[in-house]
């Protein structure tokens, strides 16, 4: 049996992969000999990041024996993780996303707060413990919460996650606003990655009432060019809509520089998508004015019109 594993989710993001380096760290503080893994390739922002403040990306993982002790951060619904998670024993969880598809055999540290990034609340369990944040670490940390907030745009932010901005930025010895700008852009450099690549790279995949849906989001500084592509989106998301029975798939392109969202919409239930953003798609697209969180005004609408 592996020693403790930590882990965020599937189609890793720079929160996810980042909140498990960061946890390793902070348990090695404690004492505690935990290994930070992944579930999927880095992207080219969190790429950007792991070179820019000096580290490896975690080891790749693809599934979990059984009775494995594991934490969890930047998730917790099992859909989203480690094949296997069901059987695995769940220590503890760091996490800023609702609760949901989620049980334990054992109790369990569980943390979880509404706030814009899974690091904001890893910043606070360091400051809490009197640990000191390393400058490298505070990159990390730093690094995630721009990217989970947008740079701080995103509706999802809240007035900790810019203290922590400000306060990281301080020890990790960056400029956060050209820093995290340049971060941004490296992210959106989409040209090589195919259409089965650009659906995939930040996925999730939740239940509405029964159907299967996914939602995918890429970032752009350039929506009119993203979408010149738009024929190879719509077969890549027909294809996965028919290997894997979904009833729904929103693939939404953000642009970040002025915070909106055009979505190519599939399935058998895009009135869901429809009445839920009071659109009519237009060969299977809706441009979604100042719509920028997957977390926040995606899915709750979908949810609430399933
Ligand atoms: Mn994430
Ligand atoms: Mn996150």
């Amino acid at each position: 049996m592996e020693k403790m594993l930590v882990f965020g989710h599937k189609s890793p993001d720079t929160d996810t992969i980042c909140s498990a380096l960061v946890m390793a760290d902070y348990q090695k503080k404690l004492g505690k000999d935990v290994k930070a893994v992944r579930l999927g390739e880095p992207n080219k922002e969190t790429k950007y990041v792991l070179n820019y403040f000096g580290f490896e990306a975690p080891e790749l993982i693809e599934n979990i024996e059984e009775g494995q002790e594991v934490i969890l951060v930047d998730h917790n619904e099992f859909p989203q993780s480690v094949d296997g998670i069901e059987k695995a024993k769940i220590r503890m969880v760091v996490d800023h996303h609702r609760i949901a598809d989620f049980a334990t055999a054992e109790p369990l540290y569980y943390r979880a707060e509404p706030v814009g990034c899974t690091n904001t609340i890893l910043f606070k369990m360091y400051k809490e413990k009197g640990f000191e944040v390393e400058p490298k670490i505070a990159g990390l940390m730093l690094s995630a919460i721009i990217s989970d907030t947008l740079l701080l745009k995103s509706p999802t932010k809240t007035a900790e996650d810019e203290e922590a901005v400000k306060a990281l930025a301080e020890i990790a010895g960056v400029n956060y606003e050209e820093y995290g700008l340049e971060m941004l852009k490296a992210g959106t450099d989409l040209s090589d990655y195919s259409a089965e690549e650009l659906i995939s790279l930040d996925c999730k995949k939740f239940e509405l009432n029964g159907k299967q849906a996914k939602v995918a989001q890429v970032n752009t500084a350039d929506i009119p060019e993203m979408m010149k592509r738009k024929a190879e989106y719509e077969a890549a998301i027909s294809k996965d809509i028919e290997e894997n029975g979904l009833d729904l798939f929103v693939f939404a392109i953000t642009d970040i520089i002025n915070s909106n969202s055009q979505a190519v919409v599939l399935g058998n239930a895009t009135n869901i998508f429809e009445k839920g953003f009071k659109v009519t798609l237009e060969d299977n697209t809706a441009f979604l004015p100042g719509v920028v969180s997957r977390k926040k005004q995606i899915i709750p609408v979908l949810q609430e019109n399933a």
